[in-house]
């Protein structure tokens, strides 16, 4: 752990070592509808403020909830691929307390009875793999925002904008599995990357589609009873999620270590400062007198339907990683790159069922990728870069390689100019008259020349120093601007050489 600090810094490594974190997350997401989770008004991000609501998400008084199936359907496409059982019952509860940005006075939440329980998710850390459970799945609405900034009266006033009142929200509650915060960091990385390949959100964390709460203990290694926890809010980032439990466990050693408990309670994680403050003691339960909704019936989940769901999910990550293994012969590493997402899962499988060999599909993914990377006024648009070369174009310079048309030094630079201009490979061979050359008397004259200008290395050759022949071998093809093919090079260095 990096001692970054204060109270990192009074640590000894020994003291550090004494104790073993316990991390649970909590994690909000927005559900990936048109619509909000009880009435028909848009969930729309960047609207003017207060423009998608209607008296039913403002709370007015007379009006009724009506549940959006397609958040139904939503919540238990992720649950299912969470692992979870999803139930034939659950049910909705208000979950009451007072805030200005919840204006019926309290949430409609599942509480007792949530839609889905009992699931885990895979995590990959230290090269091993490991199991995270999953407690539950819920349905929640979301409050209105409270905006501090940016109004003509904002020194003295707050202002709500009601148009994220009333959002769909699947809570996702983990058990408190993790051991470190890089396996926090992991998990919510897992997490992220289903919910996008189930297309169940789109986890835009900057746009609140994604939110993170992380309970943190500490106890002595090999104690068997969990130390009290502490709620950390506010964790807009991956970055921050790991920082702010790394200063969280940190604190709580430096408490334990003076002979005091550490008080159950939420903290906010200031992100300018880097440290967690108390922001109120933990709430119990019962403070928010939940009780079931009387507006809403209670959800019913058929065997069909949720088979209808489960029919409906793509390949998952772990499942496409293991095939990308078994059948294309890929590392594991390869395999975990190539299924970061499904886009890039699919263009490579396009690159290969077009008849690129799998490795040398993966290595033309992987030089795309650091072209896009290099380009800095196009670095803010990398994920355009399977726009700008579309896989059918990309298989089409594999082919010229591997058909020994073009040199692969030469393929480089059609892909570069690909990235470029967009245009195919085979026009930029012909216009650039890039084609590969076999020619082996234009070659033969070409060496020639070389070992003319070199003759104090042609000596050493002769000495018996092999290593001497790559040196030639690519001053060849360099004065050949990379096309010669490299095995006619070969023939004729060996040849004028022996
Ligand atoms: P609460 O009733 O306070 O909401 P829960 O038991 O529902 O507490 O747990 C909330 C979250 O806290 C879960 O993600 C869970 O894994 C985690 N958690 C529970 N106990 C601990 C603990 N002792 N240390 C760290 N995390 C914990
Ligand atoms: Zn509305
Ligand atoms: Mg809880």
């Amino acid at each position: 752990m990096a001692k970054t600090t204060p109270e990192e810094a009074t640590l000894s490594p020994e003291v550090l070592a004494k104790y073993e974190s316990v991390i649970g997350l909590e994690v909000h997401v927005q559900l990936n509808t048109n619509t909000k989770i009880f009435c028909g008004c848009s969930t729309r991000f960047g609207d003017a403020p207060n423009s998608n609501t209607c008296p039913v998400c403002l709370g007015l008084p007379g009006t009724l909830p009506v549940l959006n199936k397609r958040v139904v359907e939503m919540a238990m496409r992720a649950s299912l691929a969470l692992n979870c059982t999803v139930h034939e019952h659950s049910r909705f509860a208000r979950k009451n307390y007072f805030y200005p940005d919840l204006p019926k006075g309290y949430q409609i939440s599942q509480y007792e009875l949530p839609l889905a329980t009992g699931g885990w998710i895979e995590i990959d850390h230290a090269g091993a793999r490991k199991r995270i459970g999953i407690t539950r799945l819920h349905l929640e609405e979301d409050a209105a925002k409270n905006l501090h900034e940016g109004f003509a009266e904002s020194d003295t006033k707050a202002y709500i904008d009601y148009n994220r009142c009333g959002s769909p929200l699947s809570e996702i509650v983990s058990e408190p599995d993790m051991r470190a915060p890089e396996e926090a960091h992991a998990y919510l990385t897992a997490l992220k990357q289903i919910l996008l390949y189930t297309g169940v959100s789109d986890c835009n964390m900057e746009e609140g589609s994604l939110r993170c709460d992380a309970n943190v203990s500490v106890r002595l290694r090999g104690a068997t009873e969990f130390g009290t926890k502490v709620e950390v809010k506010n964790l807009n980032s991956f970055r921050f999620l790991q920082k702010a439990i790394e200063y969280e466990i940190a604190r709580q050693i430096v408490v334990l270590e003076s002979g005091n408990r550490v008080p159950q309670e939420t903290r906010l994680w200031n992100q300018a400062e880097s440290y967690t403050v108390p922001m109120r003691s933990k709430e119990k339960a019962h403070d928010y007198r939940y009780f079931p909704e009387p507006d809403l019936l209670p959800v019913h989940v058929s065997a069909a339907w949720r088979e209808a769901a489960a029919k409906d999910l793509p390949e998952l990550p772990e499942a496409k990683r293991a095939r990308f293994v078994s059948i294309y012969g890929l590392s594991a590493d390869e395999a975990t790159v190539l299924t970061e997402t499904r886009q890039e899962a699919a263009y490579f499988e396009v690159l290969v069922k077009s008849g690129s060999d799998p490795k040398q599909a993966a290595g033309w993914m992987q030089r795309l990728t650091h072209l896009a990377e290099v380009t800095a006024d196009l670095q803010k648009k990398v994920a355009d870069k399977y726009g700008i070369v579309a896989a059918e174009r990309l298989a089409e310079l594999i082919a010229l390689v591997a058909g020994g048309k073009i040199t692969s030094t030469s393929g480089r630079a059609v892909l570069a100019k690909m990235f470029e201009s967009g245009r195919g490979a085979a026009e930029i061979v012909a216009s650039e008259g890039l084609a590969q050359s076999s020619d082996t008397s234009a070659i033969e004259a070409i060496a020639r020349e070389v070992i003319e200008k070199n003759a104090d290395n042609v000596a050493k050759f002769k000495a018996g120093n092999e290593g001497v022949f790559k040196f030639f071998v690519g001053q060849v093809i360099k004065a050949t601007r990379g096309q010669a093919n490299p095995q006619v090079v070969n023939d004729v260095l060996r040849k004028l050489l022996s």
